[in-house]
């Protein structure tokens, strides 16, 4: 009997220790490591998890890269000539929801924008680009058309353009997606707390354990602002216009484009949001970079948007109060506050 009660007690203990255990894989995915923590998950859900994410994770590769062939590519193939196109229900989400960014952040974030994109010397790899900007005359002959999501016209699977001009780029909201998509799939499998984190851009559900997820704030140029315990789902994302630029004699040209000039933004470092969804963060945090100095605190009432914070090019940190109550800085930060009330 008692070497019966034993046994019962060591499998418990054994069960709990698994339990407690954090797992832990990186995948390569979209040119940058993803990193998956779960905490509470046992080895098994844990293998299988993983596998899956990772499929998920080429899957999305594949079918929403903006230069290398596959869906997207057909699908603006289509566009280009006037055709409709069959899209999938992920693509068709992305659509939608890009275009209730692009309308609430007054075209700062717009997804139609590729041929820009592209103009650009954008549609690669490798950064830095090299050479001068493209001329004034092959950007107003994009500009003149207007590219824009709101001209996409959904039915079912089947999606059309009315301008030859629109060409999807998802290259600022994929990446917010496709976190999302991986915290539901681990929720179906049954974990309640995990982090699916992909240089800084991140959701994260649950608990570590007995303390929450810590996540660190990016800087421009390297290093952290500060940290961040992430309440129970929450999503963090920065968009830099400091790691991919094109770069001539002269200057520095970013990124990210102001979709209604077709110039790289200029004035901001970087902007870092917080909301429950990863889609919305890493739109919004591209939107922001765009709207600037100036715009930024409106554009984030216009998005029912209160934990912002962003960086100037002279590292000058302008965030809201909401969002200061949530950090905890590394170091002496020089801030400024600001309110952004919202419509919603
Ligand atoms: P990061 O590389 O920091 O994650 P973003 O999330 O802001 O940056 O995404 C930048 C990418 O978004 C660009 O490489 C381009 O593909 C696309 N893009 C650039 N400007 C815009 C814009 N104004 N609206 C929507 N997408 C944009
Ligand atoms: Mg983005």
């Amino acid at each position: 009997m008692r070497g019966l009660a034993t046994v019962v007690a060591c499998l418990v203990l054994l069960t709990a220790c698994q339990r407690n255990q954090e797992h832990h894989a990186e995948l390569f995915v979209f040119g940058t490591m993803i990193e998956i923590k779960l905490w509470g998950a046992t080895q098994e859900q844990s293998n299988r998890a993983f596998t899956e994410l990772q499929q998920m994770f080429n899957g999305m590769h594949r079918d929403w890269h903006a230069w290398e062939p596959g869906r997207l590519t057909d699908i603006n193939q289509a566009f280009a000539q006037g055709k409709a196109a069959e899209a999938d229900e992920h693509i068709i989400r992305m659509i939608r929801r890009s275009q209730e960014i692009e309308q609430h952040s007054g075209g700062r974030f717009n997804p139609a924008i590729g041929r820009l994109i592209r103009l650009w010397g954008f549609h690669t790899s490798d950064y830095p680009v090299i050479g001068p900007p493209p001329t004034q005359t092959s950007i107003d002959e994009i500009l003149m058309h207007q590219p824009s999501s709101l001209d996409i016209h959904i039915d079912g699977l089947q999606v059309r353009s009315e301008s030859p001009y629109v060409q999807l780029d998802f290259g600022g909201i994929a990446k917010g997606y496709a976190v999302d998509l991986a915290i539901e799939r681990l929720r179906e499998l049954g974990i309640t707390s995990a982090i699916v984190n992909a240089g800084g851009d991140l959701r994260a559900i649950g608990r570590h354990g007995d303390r929450p997820w810590s996540v660190a704030v990016r800087k421009p140029g390297g290093g952290i602002i500060g940290i961040v315990a992430v309440r129970d789902d929450e999503a963090l994302f920065t968009s830099g216009n400091y790691e991919r630029f094109r770069q001539d004699q002269m200057k520095r040209y970013p990124h990210i484009l102001d979709p209604r000039s077709g110039w790289p933004v200029k004035d901001v470092a970087s902007v870092t949001v917080i909301t429950n969804e990863g889609i919305v963060a890493d739109a919004a945090a591209t939107a922001l970079v765009v709207a600037g100095l100036n715009d930024w605190p409106a554009v984030a009432g216009a998005l029912g948007l209160v934990q912002v914070l962003m960086v100037d090019e002279s590292g000058m940190v302008y965030l809201t109060a909401e969002m200061e109550r949530r950090m905890q800085f590394s170091g002496d930060v020089e801030r400024v506050l600001l309110v952004v009330n919202t419509r919603h």
